[in-house]
């Protein structure tokens, strides 16, 4: 039995209440024992329990919270749109590219590309402390494109969403009715064992409130859970749909009606924000307050994706969540782990409590406060994945 002890924490995020103060379950001086890849004790220092044959790590008075739950990527792509980017930036209007130029990538690169691409993005997560990772299919948009898609985001994560409904595909411009019967028929019986997720961009220019229910309806009666990305780019009825089929969370919720914020803090369905996207858009960003206010559960994520946010930073996400969109520095802390496994409904991630798994991140510096205190600079020591150092 592998045993780890990590010591001299100046102060611990166990977002367990039972264990340490406020919803962060903050405790100061605090020690961490790991047994086989769990935790199976959190506290104040001077009360650790006695333990033969134990690893110990001296966190030297440094921060210690749970990993990152990022439950919104886009991974599987080829090629980048930097062009874009900086047309966009320019104040220049960009025609050309947008998301089928990533299509287009996508379908011509080999599986060992596509693999790569995954490999690579999650690899850079995880130095950021990301330890848990969603990722999408939606960039292949054919039967056998998106199947691969989720094959290779299999062999990277257990959090692999179905998202054929990501856009109509340019050669079912002129039918998009068609190719809603193509996503809920036989993409769908050819991508559900390769995902636990199915997802929809229910936006305008994407996917109305009809074509989007009828897909996640499909999707869940081959057992797949609904998630839906909603409120984007305009008002809409992805919100209310994703409450009303219990999807696990909405994703952007930057366009919100009061009824949509009601559904969101009474049903079971997660808020999840992405701030980069705003970011890299210059978007105005999504109500974070309003949300928390009204008692909706509200995560945060990075959407990593070459188009809208090419970000896989957690802590960049922090950091704009509390300067920009008025979460305090706990609650962003809270959203990006607790939330994010809320979101992909996973008791064992997102905390530090007895029988979480020990996914945890040391920081370079005394309180999770530096996150977003402290912003853009690479703050993340150390990152243990199951008990083990993985970055
Ligand atoms: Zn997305």
């Amino acid at each position: 039995m592998s045993s780890l002890l990590i010591a001299n924490i100046g102060s611990l995020v166990t977002n367990d209440p039972g264990i340490g103060e406020g919803p962060l379950g903050l405790v100061r001086d605090a020690a961490l024992v790991v047994e086989d890849g769990r935790v199976v004790w959190a506290g104040p220092g001077s009360r650790t329990p006695e333990g033969a044959a134990r690893e110990r790590f001296d966190a030297a008075g440094r921060a210690v919270i749970p990993g990152f739950v990022d439950s919104h990527a886009h991974l599987v792509f080829a090629g980048d749109r930097a062009p874009e980017f900086e047309a966009r930036m320019s104040g220049r209007p960009y025609t050309a590219g947008g998301i089928r130029t990533t299509v287009a990538a996508t379908r011509q690169a080999t599986d060992g590309e596509l693999d790569e691409n995954v490999r690579r993005l999650v690899a850079e997560a995880l130095r950021s402390g990301t330890t848990t990772i969603e990722c999408k299919s939606g960039y292949g948009l054919t039967v056998e494109d998106e199947a691969r898609s989720l094959r290779v985001a299999a062999g990277h994560t257990p959090e692999v969403t179905y998202l054929g409904a990501h856009v109509v595909p340019p050669e079912y411009a002129a039918d998009p009715d068609a190719y809603v019967d193509l996503a809920r028929g036989a993409m769908l019986d050819a991508c559900a064992p390769h995902a636990k997720w199915i997802d929809v961009f229910c936006d305008r220019g994407a996917f109305d409130g009809d074509q989007t229910r009828a897909i996640l309806t499909a999707g869940k009666a081959r057992g797949l859970v609904p998630r839906v990305h909603a409120g984007q780019l305009g008002p809409g009825p992805g919100v209310a749909i994703a409450v009303e089929l219990d999807a696990a969370s909405a994703d952007h919720v930057t366009h919100l009606s009061d009824a949509d914020v009601d559904a969101l803090a009474s049903g079971g369905t997660v808020a999840t924000l992405l701030p980069g996207a705003e970011f890299s858009t210059r978007s105005r960003y999504p109500d974070a307050r309003r949300l928390i206010d009204a008692g909706a559960t509200v995560a945060l994520a990075a959407d990593c994706n070459p188009g809208s946010s090419y970000t896989t930073s957690i802590p960049f996400c922090v950091a704009l969540a509390v300067r920009d969109m008025n979460m305090t520095p706990a609650e962003a802390v809270w959203a990006a782990t607790m939330g994010g496994a809320r979101a992909l409904r996973r008791a064992d991630i997102g905390h530090l409590g007895p029988g979480a798994r020990a996914d945890a991140v040391l920081l370079d510096a005394p309180s999770y406060v530096h996150l977003s205190y402290r912003p853009g600079v690479p703050l993340v020591a150390r990152v243990w994945k199951d008990g083990v150092p993985a970055a």
